[in-house]
């Protein structure tokens, strides 16, 4: 690729869809076209003036860094009004280095899976098989594979929870995708997609059908319940689903970011019946896991990593496998998009910040990690550790509470002492507001993980 700018600047787009947030992606770098290398200086063709200067005044450093990057070298990139940019080239990474889920996790409740999806929605690449068990998912591992093989026989319902992006979606998938094996019929939902269901169904007055079709199936897979938070009437209606299926004996397998105990917003009897059958959690993998689980996902992507690769991206200071997926992705991208060989070296910039990064900040003091939060938002260290005049968290103070339970390992009273004196709910909700975002936001992981490196 060396020396075609219409590829290199295709690779850097690549990396830069990872890094910046999709509606700048798509206002400003989507449809731009690398127009010539000449001299330390990539070319690049943009619609209007007014992306160019968009581009260079709030853009420069962060794709001064991605082109240096990918060329090998330093490189600036230099904006140029070219209206008519050709548009042959696909300016996305491969396929195998985005994320699978991308055109998946559709949040609108009306959202309709993936247009490929086969019957039931389901992703074939989250299959048992494709899934790696360890101390923490190894009881809900059992269950699922004891539930897709005699469905409705034992654990009925299934419950499983875990914290986001450890497995719970690919083991509903799983699941399914054993009992089509067996010519069954699963139904895969998520709870806002039953939400938008029920509603449309109020709306055209068509409940006979809604039942109907929740009725069919033999499998009834539903997953992140906890969006039936103040969705009342869904709840009823998920309710007599529920019973209707249960007493059929058809297998129900629910999924959820918490326990049914702790899903306060659930109406008791709802929440009682998720105790009937089985209730088991995934807990986050231990580096052993976390590096058969990379392993298994460059395999599968076909490339090939070392031990010595493998155990340095996992010992990544990270809670979900989600996240592990991303750096692994970015790795691998990196080398595909640079030709070189994926070592320690490229690993480290790809993810940033060196080995002493990968090398796992939990030795760092809280102090020193605040210090990093406020240093990264450019604002002083004492203005983080106080309340804000309208006494709420801001999204440095979230950052920061992030980081010091999820990878310090603070108790969430200690935390919420060293910045403001918040109170316990305050800083669980703030965490767990940023670990469920930092699924779907490449940008938010990205600061997180330069936060981090500068520890
Ligand atoms: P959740 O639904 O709990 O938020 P997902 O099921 O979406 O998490 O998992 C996030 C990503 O991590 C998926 O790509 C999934 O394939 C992967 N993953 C999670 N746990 C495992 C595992 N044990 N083995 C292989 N891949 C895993
Ligand atoms: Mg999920």
């Amino acid at each position: 690729m060396n020396g075609n700018p219409q590829r290199i600047w295709a690779a850097c787009l690549g990396q830069l869809q990872m890094e910046v947030p999709r509606a700048s992606y798509d206002t400003w770098l989507k449809g731009t076209v690398g127009l010539a290398l000449v001299e330390g200086r990539l070319t690049v063709g943009v619609p209007t003036t007014f992306a160019t200067e968009w581009l260079e005044r709030r853009m420069a450093p962060t794709i001064h860094r991605v082109v240096s990057a990918v060329v090998g070298a330093q490189t600036k990139a230099a904006f140029q009004v070219a209206p008519s940019t050709p548009a042959e080239e696909d300016p996305r990474p491969p396929q195998s280095v985005v994320d699978p889920r991308a055109s998946f996790s559709g949040g609108s409740p009306s959202a309709t899976l993936a247009p490929s999806a086969p019957e039931g929605g389901v992703n074939p690449r989250y299959s048992f098989s494709s899934f790696v068990v360890g101390d923490g998912n190894q009881l809900a591992y059992a269950a699922a594979t004891a539930v897709a093989q005699r469905p409705g026989f034992q654990y009925n319902p299934l419950f499983i929870y875990s914290g986001v992006g450890l497995g719970k979606t690919h083991l509903l998938h799983a699941i399914a995708i054993e009992a089509l094996a067996q010519n069954l019929h699963p139904m895969y939902v998520t709870s806002e997609q039953f939400t938008g269901d029920f509603i449309r169904a109020v709306k055209e007055r068509s409940q006979d059908d809604f039942r109907a079709k929740y009725r069919s199936a033999d499998l009834l897979l539903v997953d992140d319940i906890q969006f039936l938070e103040g969705r009342e009437q869904t709840q009823v209606s998920f309710f007599h689903t529920f019973n209707e299926l249960h007493n059929a004996d058809k297998q129900i397998v629910i999924a959820c970011d918490r326990s049914p105990g702790a899903v306060e917003f659930l109406e008791d009897r709802l929440r009682s019946r998720f105790q009937w059958g089985l209730v088991t959690d995934i807990q986050p993998p231990d580096v052993e896991t976390r590096t058969a689980i990379l392993q298994s996902k460059a395999e599968r992507a076909r490339v090939r990593i070392n031990e010595e690769v493998a155990s340095l991206i996992a010992r990544m200071p990270l809670t979900s496998v989600r996240e592990l997926e991303g750096c692994l992705n970015k790795v691998i991208a990196l080398a595909s998009f640079t030709g070189k060989a994926i070592t320690a070296d490229l690993v480290a910039s790809a993810l940033g910040g060196g080995p002493a990064a990968l090398a796992g900040p939990t030795t760092r003091t809280p102090q020193q990690a605040i210090a990093a939060v406020a240093r990264h938002y450019g604002i002083p260290f004492g203005e983080l550790c106080r309340r804000s005049k309208d006494r709420r968290t801001t999204e440095s103070q979230r950052v920061a509470m992030y980081i010091l339970s999820a990878i310090l390992h603070l108790r969430s009273e200690e935390a919420g002492q060293l910045l403001g004196s918040w109170n316990r709910r305050t800083v669980t909700n703030s965490v767990k507001s940023i670990a469920t975002r930092l699924g779907a936001d490449p940008a938010l992981a990205g600061t997180i993980h330069a936060i981090v490196a500068t520890m």
